[in-house]
């Protein structure tokens, strides 16, 4: 066994590069979908119930609250009457990309009912599209006539973007290219009316870019590249698009709302949409929290394919803003419900947290190409933190309610619900965890690259040579992790191996290892050669731990947080038996770890502490002298599992003793 310690400085050796701000470049890549199965027991039941109970449940909403039905009018040639906002599209398409990682992903085989609902839904996509591509079912409906006229506000390249998402899913997952035609077919509707000599101007919610982008993969069109290039770099110039739709009639009777949202004291900022400066001056995060992920996940996606120090740099900085000042400890982002978005530096308030799942969803994204961009574990500790609590905690176990926003203090108000009118969240989360495997494991060349221990079996080219890979994990309720690698002849190759940053040691156990293993960017380095039936183990310590916020965040004062592993801990009132708010955590006492038959399985967190008096039945205020306390213990539950047993309070920073 060979004990690795010191891990902050190989940490802070690894990040060196931040520094010196090298250009990005390609570090790595994700398995096909088909060639990664996860079979941990956390993952799979997550990814089964998906298909066994939660996308069948979307559809239902889909149809239930008339998304389907204005695809089914367009398509039959009726105009007038549109239901919902009008983003609604987006939600189909993506209720389609969940589908098709579904589908794809080895947990369950979708059933026979479900495979007709997808495919009723591509076909009535496909016919409501118009002979030139366009497609967007709240102005074919409602303003034929105004399509394009307001990109700020009316998110019909954001809806474009979404169903290229979900072409480019379904052809990667099924090889059924149905919606990837459609998908094409509008991007070219764009691609002919947007750009360097047609019209100057991009969508108010981004997301094509990054769609369009996918597209230049699966299509090997370097068009869509370019097209997406031009949208993420044209953003924030002088003058901005934007002011042209602030005086047009038409426009401003789409969306009246667009000066308040774009404006400070009567002058354009555009900070809400990330048209406040062009992307290599970007400094901080601000605006929309949602949309400013998706700018970052196309513009670093991009900075990979150029040798561009200057876009890279702006990520980088951009990115330490955000995880060193602005991010909640869940991985939840934009604690404001106002702009559903960002404010200023530790501003971090709990209960009024706005966090949305999506935001957090969307960190994941930006960590992942981050983390694709650099091979630097950081990106990759931040990835965990928001996958595992910020977007989880964003569905309900059954998979059937959601959170929109995720506070991480409750006073018993706040609740998941089965849909919402703005319905960004549900299919958003369905899609993440029908595609796990992409974030959790990646590769390149030689070498395999363990991101997050998860269990799964995969195929892959191994130095040229096809592998057999199967790790054996319990994750996140144990950090024991075992791999068999079965080279279908020996290959020299590499493993890598993440130590989360939480971790202080990770032990290593691989027979046949001539040198030690090596440190590089926050990762173990095994080479060797690999022979058919290797094993190679790895076991991350794993303990409670009670974790402080630095003190310019004023809401955690005096206050303490629990974590154990990847996850963060909130105390509910359904288990102490009274407000966690009256609880205070006796951090000398040691955490006890108990197994729960409850929630699918968690592991619970035993602590001591004191608790409150109830001395104030008729009075509001009492002399401190009188007040009384008393020794209280209280079991503790992983963030994302909480409120599943009905709305209660919940606290995730705890006071300390
Ligand atoms: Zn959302």
């Amino acid at each position: 066994m060979a004990l690795v310690g010191g891990i902050p400085g190989i940490l802070a050796a690894g990040s060196g590069s931040l520094c010196g701000m090298s250009p990005f470049s390609r570090h790595m890549s994700s398995l096909p979908l088909s060639h990664i199965r996860l079979t941990d027991p956390f993952w799979s039941r997550w990814q089964r119930t998906m298909v066994q109970n939660g996308l069948l449940a979307q559809y239902d909403q889909l149809v239930k609250t008339d998304r389907l039905k204005n695809f089914e009018r367009v398509a039959a040639g009726e105009t007038g009457g549109f239901e919902g906002y009008r983003f609604n599209d987006s939600d189909v398409y993506k209720w389609l990309e969940a589908c098709a990682y579904s589908f794809g992903n080895g947990s369950l085989e979708p059933s026979a009912d479900l495979k007709t609902k997808v495919d009723h839904t591509i076909g009535v996509v496909a016919c409501a599209q118009m002979p030139d591509g366009y497609l967007n079912t709240f102005f074919q409906l409602m303003h034929p006539e105004l399509r394009w006229r307001n990109l700020s506000m009316m998110h019909e390249m954001y809806c474009g973007g979404h169903l290229i998402e979900g072409g480019v899913a379904f052809f990667d997952a099924t090889g059924d290219r149905r919606l990837l035609d459609v998908a094409i077919k509008f991007a070219d509707h764009v691609d002919s009316r947007f750009g360097p000599g047609k019209r100057r101007s991009y969508c108010g919610h981004e997301e094509i870019e990054l769609a369009l982008l996918k597209l230049a993969k699966a299509t090997g069109e370097r068009k869509y590249r370019d097209l997406a290039l031009w949208m993420v770099e044209e953003r924030g110039k002088r003058p901005s698009p934007y002011l042209d739709e602030m005086i047009d009639e038409e426009s401003i009777k789409l969306a009246p709302y667009m000066e308040k949202m774009l404006c400070k004291d009567g002058e354009y900022v555009g900070e809400y949409l990330q048209d406040h400066a062009p992307i290599r001056e970007h400094t901080e995060v601000v605006g929309h929290a949602v949309r400013a992920m998706y700018l970052y996940i196309a513009a670093a996606e991009l900075a990979m394919d150029m040798d561009d120090a200057a876009l890279s740099d702006a990520l980088t900085r951009t990115w330490r803003n955000l995880t060193h000042r602005r991010m909640y400890v869940t991985g939840g982002i934009g604690p404001s419900g106002d702009n559903e978005g960002f404010t200023f530096d530790y501003d971090l308030p709990n209960l009024s947290a706005y966090a949305e799942t999506c935001a957090s969803i969307g960190l994941v994204f930006w960590a992942h190409k981050m983390l694709e961009a650099t091979g630097e574990s950081e990106y990759a500790d931040t990835m965990e933190r928001a996958l595992y609590n910020g977007a989880l905690a964003g569905i309900s176990l059954d998979t059937s309610r959601f959170f929109y926003d995720n506070p991480l203090e409750s006073r018993g108000r706040h609740a998941r619900s089965p849909w919402f009118g703005c319905a960004c969240c549900p299919p958003n989360i369905a899609r993440l965890i029908g595609n796990v495997g992409h974030y959790a494991v990646g590769v390149k060349d030689r070498c395999l690259l363990i991101h997050i221990p998860v269990g799964f079996e995969a195929t892959m080219e191994l130095g040229g040579v096809k592998t057999k890979v199967r790790a054996v994990s319990d994750y996140p309720w144990s950090g024991d992790f075992t791999l068999y690698i079965d080279p279908e002849r020996p290959v020299d190759g590499e493993v890598r191996f993440r130590i989360p940053d939480w971790a202080d040691d990770v032990e290593t156990d691989i027979p046949g290892l001539e040198r030690e293993a090596e440190f590089e960017s926050g990762y173990i380095v095994v080479r060797k050669r690999w022979e058919p039936g290797d094993i190679a183990k790895f076991k991350i310590e794993m303990k409670p731990r009670w974790v402080a916020a630095n003190p310019r965040v004023k809401d955690d004062l005096g206050r303490v947080c629990l974590a154990f592993g990847p996850l963060v801990y909130a105390a509910e009132e359904h288990d102490l038996g009274f407000e966690p708010q009256l609880f205070a955590a006796d951090l000398d006492i040691d955490v006890a770890v108990e197994s729960a038959t409850m929630l699918e399985g968690i592991q619970a967190l035993a602590v001591s502490g004191v608790r409150d008096g109830l001395e104030f039945a008729d009075q509001l205020y009492a002399e401190v002298d009188d007040v009384q306390i008393q020794e209280a213990a209280a079991k503790f539950i992983p963030y994302y599992a909480w409120n599943n047993r009905g709305a209660n309070h919940m606290q995730v920073w705890i006071r300390r003793l």
